[in-house]
């Protein structure tokens, strides 16, 4: 039984005149110690179905398909109150600006101090050494002291640590990331990340980590699902990404990474704009970018193939009919 099951998920947003399809029919599972990354550029539906999985959803938004097992539990219809339990102690969630999650007026140690009490039934005097210990775990140096300290005290990579040792701080079976660096600079946001690895090694939690940049995740993850246009185009682990890859949007993206020894860091991209979520294409939604795109791909969308054990992805390329299709028309032409 996985850690989470997520089957055919579908969210839609509601605007003033139009709904958005955000994300249509994303599935993917989390095993105990996975490390699974959720890639794709902004807009493409990665923190929208880990909101919809969590129900943080804003308030138009709306799960309207799809069926969530979390720890052998189906929490698709679980509402504020059921999932506020879970929220935190079951399942925790860091996000990019570690000031907002943070209280500005209240020491460092009593915010995590305060985790504790609401979820775990614990002393006083063990809540306090629970929270130095946390701060060690993340790598927190002086933690007794840093413990009295006000966020404003410490810089913004010590409070991103901070974060995360509070949503460390019950155990949790899965910590969700979204975008955990972003806010940071280029060192301590590499920092983070070596953090997040050294931490697979220490608990036992689950991790999934959502970012735009595919580049990091070689390092960390064990599992990768690219997303494109409110869906999941490509998955795998680390290795089917990186060196199996099929789908050309996963290509462009791993073309795009910078390379080390490049002096600038001026970033390749992909040409084009993403497919209007509002009325989403019939076809493959990159088809309008992509170059390897056949009639098919406008028409039709491509099944998610198993390609390997691990290895999944959509697009017409891998049906061997859509190239036979393909090759008789340029015959054709
Ligand atoms: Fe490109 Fe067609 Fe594959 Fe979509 S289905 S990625 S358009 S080749
Ligand atoms: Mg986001």
């Amino acid at each position: 039984m996985s850690l989470l099951e997520v089957s055919n998920l579908h969210i839609s947003l509601r605007t003033q005149d139009s709904v958005v399809k955000a994300v249509r029919g994303v599935s993917f599972s989390l095993e105990p110690k996975d490390t699974l990354a959720i890639v794709g550029e902004s807009g493409s539906g990665k923190s929208m179905t880990v909101k919809g999985i969590m129900k943080l959803l804003p308030k138009a938004g709306r799960v309207t398909d799809g069926k969530i097992v979390f720890d052998g539990t189906d929490i698709t219809q679980f509402g504020e109150r059921q999932m506020r339990k879970l929220n935190g102690s079951e399942i925790s969630m860091i996000f990019q600006d570690p000031m907002t999650s943070l209280n500005p007026t209240m020491t460092v140690g009593k915010q995590i101090m305060e985790v504790l009490h609401e979820h775990k039934k614990m002393s006083a005097q063990n809540q306090k050494a629970r929270a130095v210990e946390l701060l060690s775990l993340v790598g927190i140096s002086s933690p007794e002291k840093r413990f009295g300290q006000y966020p404003h005290q410490l810089s913004g990579g010590m409070r991103q640590r901070v974060v995360i040792a509070i949503a460390l701080a019950c155990d949790p079976k899965i910590l969700v990331a979204d975008e955990p660096t972003t806010a940071l600079d280029v060192t301590i946001q590499a920092q983070i990340l070596e953090l997040m690895k050294s931490l697979q090694d220490k608990i036992s939690t689950s991790i999934i980590l959502i970012t735009h940049n595919l580049g990091v995740v070689a390092n960390i993850a064990n599992k990768v699902a690219v997303m494109y246009g409110g869906e999941i185009v490509e998955s795998g682990t680390v290795d089917d990404i990186f060196y199996e890859a099929q789908h050309p949007y996963t290509l462009g993206l791993i073309a795009s990474i910078p390379k080390i020894h490049e002096e600038s860091v001026t970033l390749k991209t992909i040409p084009g704009t993403p497919p209007d979520l509002i009325d989403p294409p019939a076809g493959c939604p990159f088809a309008p970018r992509c170059d390897k795109a056949m009639k098919i791909c406008h028409l039709r969308q491509p099944e998610n193939k198993q390609i390997s054990g691990t290895h999944r992805s959509a697009c017409w390329l891998q049906h061997s009919m859509a190239k036979q299709a393909a090759e008789k028309e340029e015959h054709h032409e």
